[in-house]
C-alpha cells in the first residue's frame, strides 16, 4: 500500500537537474515538503517556484556537499525552516569515465569528493533528525535513500573510479541499514542503469563520444523512472523496507 507523504519533509541533493529534479517533483506530488539542494541556485529557484505554484512547500538550499560545513548548514536550515527531516535522498553525483591510465587525477578526486564524501557529509548531518522523525512521525519511519548505479554492482573497463565510489556507497548503505534498523530509519539504494540526464555531458572529449557510441542504440531510462523507484521506497508502510532497487534500461546489456 502507498502511504501519503503529507506532513513529512524530504531533502533531495542534486535537485538542479536530472534524477534529483524529477525526484523532488515526485515527492512533492506525494505530499512531502521538499528542500532542494545543489550549487546552481537559479535552477533550484525555478524548480521551487514551479512546485509552489502547484501548492507544494519548497525550500532552496544552495550548497556544495563536498564541504562538510555547507552540508551541515543545509540540513540545519531545512529543519529550522520546515520543522523536521523525514527523508534524505543522497542523489548528487558526478561521473568521469575513461581508462585509468589516461585519467586526470582531478577527475578521480572530484568523483570521490562528491559521490563518497558528499554522501557521508549529508548522511552524518541528517542522521539525528531522521532518527527523531522516525520516533515522532505518524508514519513511524524515516528514510535514507542513496542513488548508486549499475556501476555499483558490476565494474567495467572505463569506469573504475566511478565504480569504486558507487560500490562504496552501496556498502556504506548496507552497513548503515543494519545499524539504523532498530531506530526505524530505513536505508536503501537505487541502482539506475543508463539515464538520459546531463551526467554524460561532463566527460572529456573522446570519452564523451565513446559513451555516445555505447548508448546510441538503446532507449535510455528517463529521470522519472528513477524518481518513481525512490517514491516507491519511501511510500511503503513502516513494516516494509525496500533496501535495494536495480532499474536498467530494458535494452541495456551491462
Ligand atoms: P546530473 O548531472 O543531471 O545531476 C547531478 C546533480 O548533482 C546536479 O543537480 C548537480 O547540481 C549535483 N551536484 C554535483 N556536484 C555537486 C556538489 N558538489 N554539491 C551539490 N550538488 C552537486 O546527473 P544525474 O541526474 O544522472 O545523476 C544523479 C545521480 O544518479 C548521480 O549520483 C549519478 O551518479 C547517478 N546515476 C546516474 C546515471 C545516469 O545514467 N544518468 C546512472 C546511474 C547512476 P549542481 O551542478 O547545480 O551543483
Amino acid at each position: 500500500m502507498t502511504e501519503s507523504l503529507t506532513g513529512t519533509v524530504a531533502l533531495i541533493t542534486g535537485a538542479s537537474s536530472g534524477i534529483g529534479q524529477a525526484t523532488a517533483r515526485t515527492l512533492a506530488a506525494a505530499g512531502a515538503s521538499v528542500a532542494v539542494l545543489a550549487r546552481r541556485v537559479d535552477r533550484l529557484t525555478a524548480l521551487a517556484d514551479e512546485l509552489r505554484a502547484r501548492g507544494a512547500t519548497a525550500l532552496v538550499l544552495e550548497a556544495d556537499i563536498t564541504d562538510p560545513r555547507q552540508a551541515q548548514a543545509a540540513v540545519e536550515h531545512t529543519v529550522a525552516q520546515l520543522g523536521r527531516l523525514d527523508t534524505l535522498v543522497n542523489n548528487a553525483g558526478t561521473m568521469h569515465a575513461g581508462p585509468v591510465a589516461d585519467a586526470p587525477a582531478e577527475e578521480w578526486e572530484r568523483m570521490v569528493a562528491v559521490n563518497v564524501n558528499g554522501v557521508l557529509h549529508m548522511t552524518r548531518a541528517a542522521l539525528p533528525h531522521l532518527v527523531r522523525a522516525a520516533q515522532d512521525s505518524p508514519r513511524q519511519v524515516a528514510d535514507l535513500v542513496t542513488i548508486s548505479s549499475t556501476a555499483g554492482r558490476v565494474a567495467r573497463a572505463g569506469t573504475a573510479v566511478y565504480s569504486l565510489t558507487k560500490f562504496g556507497v552501496t556498502a556504506f548503505s548496507e552497513s548503515l541499514r543494519q545499524e539504523l534498523q532498530p531506530q526505524r530509519v530505513r536505508v536503501g539504494v537505487v541502482e539506475p542503469g543508463t539515464v538520459d540526464t546531463e551526467l554524460a555531458s561532463h566527460q572529456r572529449d573522446g570519452v564523451r563520444e565513446a559513451i555516445q557510441r555505447q548508448i546510441q542504440d538503446i532507449e535510455m531510462l528517463r529521470p522519472q523512472d528513477i524518481a518513481d523507484a525512490v517514491a516507491y521506497i519511501v511510500t511503503r508502510e513502516c513494516r516494509v523496507a525496500v533496501n535495494e532497487m536495480l532499474v536498467r534500461a530494458a535494452e541495456q546489456t551491462w
